[in-house]
């Protein structure tokens, strides 16, 4: 094996110079370029957001390097990519069905205390991810949400119930997200499929909202959010 091949192989000093210059030009463009988006940051992003940051990654990094490569080609392909984008966003500013088609639509993924199934499964988010979500946001159970909503950037938003109105729910946090081993009197259980609560007097119950029997029944909780 041959380690200047691979770490210098036709590198000259005058090449290195030439990358240095290259990656300073492609940096400030890639800056001026995420400037001229008109976005003031990132924090979450949009399958489409994502695919432009994607595609200006590729074309600002092949000519920092690439000896035959002018960086006038980079400059026309950044150029383009950014008029595409001004115009997908100015068409879905005047198109609903435009921007649901390049970002999506929020789904529910919690309403009224339950799980909404259907939407669970078209986002594509485990049980796990979206508990996570709940619990940084100091929920316990999930009879203290009202509406829970996964928008199109992947962030959560809620909405609480009213210290008054918590119902009992199906708990979020790990130690207490556990199939019961045993009826107790009195207490209710939360089906660990979709957060129906029932009074069940058998453990191997089915849930009567849907219809799963194989995950198990956790203790309910209705306790008031803390805050
Ligand atoms: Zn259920």
């Amino acid at each position: 094996m041959n380690w200047l091949s691979i770490f210098i192989y036709d590198t000259t000093w005058s090449f290195a110079a030439e990358i240095a210059i290259r990656t300073v030009i492609m940096f400030s463009l890639v800056i001026l370029f995420l400037r001229f988006t008109g976005k003031r940051g990132v924090r979450q992003l949009t399958i489409f957001e994502l695919t432009i940051i994607l595609s200006l990654g590729s074309i600002a990094g092949d000519p920092m390097f690439t000896e035959d490569l002018p960086v006038i080609q980079a400059v026309l392909i950044t150029s383009i990519v950014l008029l595409l984008y001004r115009l997908c966003t100015w068409l879905a500013s005047r198109h609903k069905a435009f921007e649901l088609l390049l970002e999506g639509k929020p789904t529910y993924i919690v309403e009224n205390g339950l799980l909404v199934l259907e939407d669970v499964k078209k986002g594509r988010m485990s049980h796990d991810e979206f508990f996570t979500e709940m619990r940084k946001q100091g929920i316990r159970h999930l009879g203290q949400v009202h509406m829970g909503l996964l928008e199109t950037d992947g962030e959560f938003s809620v909405l609480l119930f009213p210290d008054d109105e918590t119902q009992y729910g199906l708990p979020v946090f790990p130690k207490e997200f556990q199939p019961a081993q045993f009826i107790e009197f009195g207490h209710r259980y939360a089906c660990m499929h979709c957060g129906y609560v029932d009074r069940i007097s058998d453990l191997n119950s089915p849930c009567k909202r849907c219809h799963h029997n194989t995950v198990g029944w956790a203790r309910a909780l209705n306790n008031k959010i803390v805050n």
